[in-house]
């Protein structure tokens, strides 16, 4: 697993703690300390559902952060990245926290309030009483609202703001000395225009169909979940600096239903056109039309699970079918592991585990949607 060799390469102390690599247990690095955390994964392994338990020292630390990182958690592909990411958080937040105590020198005020000034006070949306955090709004050439959290330390100007925002691309500032907070809201704007046609794409998906998942997708957000039809869905990973070229497609569903889709994807490729919209294309490729938000309710692709009879459970919604046309009993990947587990006719061949249905009794196999790590 070249995952498993990557994560022990970024966080050499957090060890796995069990055979299925769903807990992880020990320290993250920062600013030369080690701080005690432990890590458990569902059983899907979506991260966003992780639980993160921290030492009391660094919930203490990450107070304040806590946004930015279930931000992270629902955009970052795997765990490695997840930890890149709370490690520069991390970093930051130490930084921050430490600089606190530094008592600002008088020029500090002066030279914030006069970029304030020029910025435009109408461009900001918070500043805390300690002059040190400010929230900066920009609108973009679509009319969305942005936010833009800036940090400054202690030595500002001559060393640049921490920038925090809700992006699915990395936002790096260049900064000198001599610059001010304008050249950072430029450097804004024009990431956010950069970004616009990814937008434009996404909004369109989560404005004209159902989206089962996300729920609240934020701007970071580059997974939708699309409803195709009862028990069927397609979720798409949109390319954020490629948004007008074909995403990555899974479909999830009964075979009969899901197979000709998969046929069709492959068959229309080449009728993928960057000129039109990604949602128009999807349509055209899949020979579809997606149902729409104006004539169903979510409930009517959002079945319950056959087992659990709930449709949500620990944040998990039910992503196995059985793949009989005439049943197509949605279950939670948990309550079917489960089940198949306890039956003694059910057999298990390296991830897949074969046994009969709990409504039907026909063959099923739990497919192993499961991300290696
Ligand atoms: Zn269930
Ligand atoms: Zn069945």
């Amino acid at each position: 697993m070249t995952g498993s060799g990557a994560l022990l390469r970024q966080c050499p102390l957090l060890l796995p703690q069990n055979r299925e690599g769903t807990a992880y247990e020990g320290f993250v690095t920062a600013q030369g300390r080690d701080f005690h955390i432990r890590i458990l994964l569902p059983m899907d392994f979506q991260l966003k559902n992780a639980r993160i338990e921290c030492s009391w020292h660094l919930k203490k630390i990450l107070r304040g952060y806590q946004h930015i990182l279930k931000q992270r958690l629902h955009s970052c592909p795997d765990l490695v990245s997840f930890m890149v990411e709370l490690k520069t958080i991390l970093e930051i937040a130490l930084k921050n926290t430490q600089d606190l105590h530094i008592p600002r020198p008088p020029e500090y005020y002066s030279c914030l309030v006069r970029d304030l000034e020029i910025l435009g006070w109408n461009k900001v949306a918070y500043v805390d009483t300690g002059l040190t955090t400010i929230k900066l709004k920009a609108e973009d050439s679509c009319g969305r609202q942005h936010l833009m959290t800036l940090k400054l330390n202690a030595k500002y100007p001559t060393e640049p703001p921490d920038c925090l925002v809700d992006f699915p691309v990395q936002f790096a500032i260049s900064w000198m000395p001599q610059n001010s907070l304008i050249d950072i809201y430029n450097q804004f704007l024009a990431a956010l225009e950069s970004l616009k046609e990814f937008w434009n794409a996404v909004d369109e998906v989560d404005g004209k169909t159902w989206v089962l998942e996300p729920e609240n997708p934020t701007r970071s957000a580059t997974t939708r979940k699309i409803a195709i039809g009862n028990n069927v869905s397609v979720t798409i990973e949109v390319d954020p600096l490629h948004p007008s070229m074909l995403p990555e497609c899974y479909f999830l569903g009964a075979d009969h239903v899901v197979n000709p889709l998969r046929i069709k994807l492959n068959n229309n490729m080449h009728l993928w056109d960057p000129e039109i919209s990604l949602l128009q294309n999807l349509k055209d490729l899949l020979e579809i039309d997606f149902p729409s938000r104006a004539v169903l309710e979510k409930s009517d692709f959002a079945k319950d699970c056959g087992i659990c009879y709930a449709y949500r459970l620990n944040g998990t919604t039910p992503d196995q079918v059985c793949d009989d046309p005439r049943c197509g009993q949605p279950f939670h990947q948990a309550c079917l592991y489960e089940w198949l587990q306890s039956l003694p006719s059910s057999r298990q061949s390296f991830n897949v585990i074969f046994g009969e249905c709990p409504y039907c009794n026909k063959p099923l196999t739990l497919k192993s949607s499961v991300k290696k790590l």
